[in-house]
């Protein structure tokens, strides 16, 4: 295969959902520089009719927009089977703008201002946690716990028949809890894990992508496990008889 099309086909695709032309130009600029392809918007809805159609690899996306709000863009880009890892982009940094991002659906957020080496390190942490595991694990990829299947290796999970949507950071988290499962694993090994970093995280940031990995698991019938918080410690997947 010829240099050039191995790498344009390595290429990662990042969709930047901002208003502001300065920090549009910037980062657009430093993500190029770095060998991804951008995709601009400059507004909400745009932003969510390109996530839809482009099937970007990763979203950045600002919480104030001028049409309507981050959050809102994030839920939607969610409600319309979008997976990706998407990025907050705040210029905001008290928790509960955090954590309200994260019970949307986002992955992360960085605060504005960043520098360019932050946030490319957080790009692509996130998206080697979206690519999968090496093909050496193949045949061991499959983990079955309480009739809920996750396939590391195609990065879906069943139960029984009916698959389930989740996003990045669900799958990784289930995947993580299925292969510990009767354990507990603290938000710490979990974040670590997970996120790949802990600097200025809050462990709490994990609770909210639990709350909904829970709902999506609980409310299948053919689901016999409990995904519990151990007050004080942390999660455990655990199957039921
Ligand atoms: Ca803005």
């Amino acid at each position: 295969m010829p240099e050039a099309q191995t790498a344009t086909q390595a290429r990662k695709r990042v969709l930047l959902i901002e208003d502001e032309s300065a920090i549009r130009i910037v980062v657009t600029e430093i993500l190029r520089h770095e060998g991804f392809e951008v995709i601009e918007a400059s507004a909400g809805q745009v932003g969510i009719r390109t996530a839809v159609a482009r099937e970007p690899d990763i979203i950045l996306l600002d919480w104030v927009l001028p049409d309507i709000s981050g959050l809102d863009v994030c839920r939607e880009i969610r409600r319309q089977g979008v997976l990706c890892p998407i990025l907050m982009l705040t210029g905001r940094s008290s928790k509960v703008d955090m954590v309200v991002g994260l019970e949307v659906g986002a992955d992360d957020y960085i605060t504005k201002p960043f520098d360019a080496r932050e946030l490319t390190a957080r790009l692509r942490a996130h998206l080697r946690r979206s690519e999968g595991t090496p093909t050496a694990s193949r045949r061991e990829g499959l983990l079955v716990v309480g009739g809920i299947q996750v396939d590391i290796e195609s990065r879906r999970v069943r139960i029984g028949e009916e698959e389930v949507q989740l996003t990045m950071t669900e799958f990784n988290l289930l995947a993580l809890l299925a292969a510990n499962a009767g354990r507990v694993l603290t938000r710490a090994q979990l974040l670590e894990k997970v996120w790949g970093y802990l600097a200025d995280v809050d462990y709490h940031s994990v609770d909210p992508h639990m709350q909904r990995l829970r709902r999506k698991l609980h409310s299948n019938e053919s689901a016999r496990v409990a995904l519990e918080a151990v007050p004080g410690l942390g999660y455990r997947l655990t199957p039921l008889a």
